[in-house]
């Protein structure tokens, strides 16, 4: 009898309670996101890689080579290590380096990690030249310009070395041109070398020398007054057409009075005569060297003596030898005049 009046008043309680209004729940809801996103963002959080790898050279960090050194340049490398990535790969960057020079040189090496942090290291080789030996190498080439002289031109250029070229009157104005321009002395040889003919007098020798020395002016437009006598100063080959008048003797003070200069040679490369081989001309040469002043006798027409040329500079460099060109002021090598 009582019961339905209980009911009626639990519906009464229950009516009155405060519901909590929508927005409540939408901010609730929103602030719950927030505090978990942030405790995700929080506990997951990784700071920025800002450290560069560390490059670590293997080897030495300066090393030295000996000029010309026959053993081709190795390098041993670089490894790379980052905190946050790990071993990485370091890259290598070689200069050209020319062995025959000597310098300095700098290998790099550079590693990037993950992050884009780059690193770089570097390494210091030197190409060391021997102690210089005292004196000179005037390396002097006879007779052309030939058909192998523009070949000569190419070896000494690649070992910067000067010549001398004693010219004869040959149609072959580009290669004289060309081994003036660089820089290589070019010296009068007579334009026709022809024995009978340049020492049958004074005056036949001289409008010969004054031939050539007025073609070479003509491509270079330098007046060249170092000289060299066919068959040097020493020959007796002219007694032969100068009907007995000493014709050597009368020449080497006049060609001085005109204000040339001649060079006979003090170490003979046998390319004229006795040697016929490349591996003769190299040991008829080197093994005459030393201190002091050398004047080398080579033909650039003889082709196998052209060839022995480069190993020539390369023993010469190696072992502390300056090859120079002869100018007027060098001191030169004469032999007697025997005629
Ligand atoms: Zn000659």
């Amino acid at each position: 009898m009582s019961e339905p009046k209980t009911e009626s008043s639990k519906e009464v309680t229950q009516a009155t309670r405060k519901k909590p209004p929508v927005w409540a729940l939408v901010v609730i809801l929103l602030f719950a996101g927030l505090l978990s996103y942030v405790a995700f963002r929080v506990l997951t959080y990784v700071p920025p890689d800002v450290d560069p790898p560390v490059i670590t050279l293997n080897g030495e960090p300066e090393v030295e080579i000996a000029l010309g050194s026959e053993t081709p340049y190795q390098d041993a490398g670089a490894t790379a290590f980052d905190e946050r990535d790990g071993e990485l790969e370091a890259t290598t960057t070689l200069p050209e380096m020319d062995i025959w020079r000597a310098g300095e040189y700098e290998i790099k090496y550079a590693a990037t990690d993950a992050s884009g942090n780059l690193a770089e290291a570097s390494r210091k080789v030197k190409i060391v030249a021997p102690a210089p030996v005292e004196g000179a190498v005037y390396l002097t080439f006879d007779d052309g310009p030939s058909e192998h002289t523009a070949r000569l031109l190419d070896i000494l250029k690649k070992y910067d070395v000067k010549a001398t070229f004693f010219v004869v009157g040959r149609e072959m104005d580009d290669v004289i041109k060309r081994a003036y321009d660089e820089g290589h002395s070019i010296g009068l040889h007579t334009f026709s070398h022809n024995y009978a003919h340049i020492y049958q007098s004074t005056s036949t020798f001289f409008d010969d020398l004054y031939a050539i020395q007025n073609k070479v002016k003509d491509i270079t437009g330098y007046s060249s007054t170092l000289m060299r006598f066919p068959g040097g100063s020493s020959n007796t080959v002219s007694a032969l057409y100068d009907g007995g008048t000493r014709i050597m003797s009368r020449l080497v003070k006049e060609v001085e009075a005109r204000g040339f200069k001649y060079f006979d040679w003090n170490i003979s490369s046998g390319d004229a005569g006795g040697a016929t081989t490349s591996e003769e001309v190299y040991n008829n040469v080197t093994s005459r060297l030393g201190p002091g002043e050398w004047v080398v006798l080579q033909h650039d027409t003889q082709g196998f003596s052209v060839d022995a040329v480069e190993r020539i500079i390369q023993f010469g460099k190696r072992n502390g030898y300056q090859f120079k060109a002869l100018t007027m002021e060098s001191s030169g090598a004469w032999h007697g005049v025997r005629n």
